[in-house]
């Protein structure tokens, strides 16, 4: 088995998400897919794997927030199956609501960095139940649902030999590339941060040998990188909840330059460049984590 990372150039940025080509004894399978703006480069990133779209015979999604779902019905254009959460699955079926929700979110830069959102017919589309395992490239797959940064969050779990991979969607954060600062996002309406700390244990129970982060890439390789890593993803959404219920409090001008006030100096003394920096920790990212808490703690007006 290759376990191989390609780059999604998410938002044109290097390095910012990733999609994973895994080959297996029979065929090959892809974690993750990028937004649909990425679509050209992953089939670049395919193609000089020696791997064209219709030789991907199934996709597994973490979640379906557009930058690690978006190409999916490019991908099922192709013939791939698509395993996602149930919560998650009437969405691809019909990614209106996707659509406008992302829009709300993200605004102009949407159409920029999102693209051109294309349904997943629906007999390409597999629900995925808690702890079921599914066979894609000949190769044995759990879904561990982890609700915590979105409501449909799937961890998968490959079993290979001596080595259990784990392909964290976004439960143990962003990490930063060229740096080792770790970023949690916080995207409205379902960050929870209760099941998001009982998600991560369901993880460091598992005993995974290798961690692969959507944004981040392998960030640990035997078991115990990996569990010193789950600890301080557990450690940092803690202290990010903590953080938040207090600026959540403020206004939005005055929340919004509390958070970046927090997060930039620690993100330099993380060794996060000033490029990076502009890339990742911008006014965008503010508003998303503190919308994200708002919802969370805020009582409904
Ligand atoms: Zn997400």
């Amino acid at each position: 088995m290759i376990i191989r990372p390609l780059d999604v150039l998410y938002m044109g940025v290097d390095q910012a998400a990733w999609s994973f080509l895994v080959r297996g004894p029979q065929g090959h399978a892809l974690v993750e897919c990028g937004p649909a703006a990425s679509w050209p480069s992953l089939e670049r990133g395919l193609r000089a794997s020696g791997v064209a779209p219709s030789d991907i015979g199934d996709l597994l999604l973490t979640h379906i927030h557009l930058d690690h779902a978006g190409a999916a019905g490019h991908l099922a254009a192709h013939g791939a199956r698509v395993h996602v959460h149930p919560f998650g699955a009437p969405h691809l079926i019909d990614p209106a609501k996707l659509l406008a929700s992302s829009r709300r979110v993200h605004g102009p830069a949407y159409d920029l960095f999102y693209g051109d959102l294309r349904a997943v017919p629906e007999d390409r589309v597999l629900a995925v139940e808690d702890g079921r395992h599914i066979h894609a490239a000949g190769l044995q797959w759990t879904a561990l649902h982890t609700p915590g940064h979105a409501r449909h969050h799937i961890v998968w779990l490959l079993d290979m030999e001596r080595e259990r991979h784990a392909f964290m969607g976004d439960l143990a954060g962003i990490h930063v590339p060229g740096s080792d600062f770790l970023l949690m996002p916080t995207p409205p309406p379902e960050f929870d941060p209760a099941a998001w700390i009982r998600s991560l244990s369901r993880v460091i129970d598992a005993a995974p040998t290798h961690l692969w982060l959507t944004h981040g890439g392998l960030v640990a390789r035997d078991r115990s990188a990996s569990q010193a890593f789950l600890r301080r993803a557990e450690a940092a959404i803690t202290q990010e909840t903590a953080a938040l219920r207090a600026e959540v409090r403020h206004a939005p001008e005055e929340a919004e330059r509390a958070l970046l006030g927090r997060l930039r100096p620690a993100a330099a003394g993380a060794g996060v460049s000033p490029e990076r920096m502009a890339q990742f920790i911008d006014e965008g990212f503010a508003r998303m984590n503190l919308a994200g808490a708002r919802r969370a703690f805020l009582p409904r007006a």
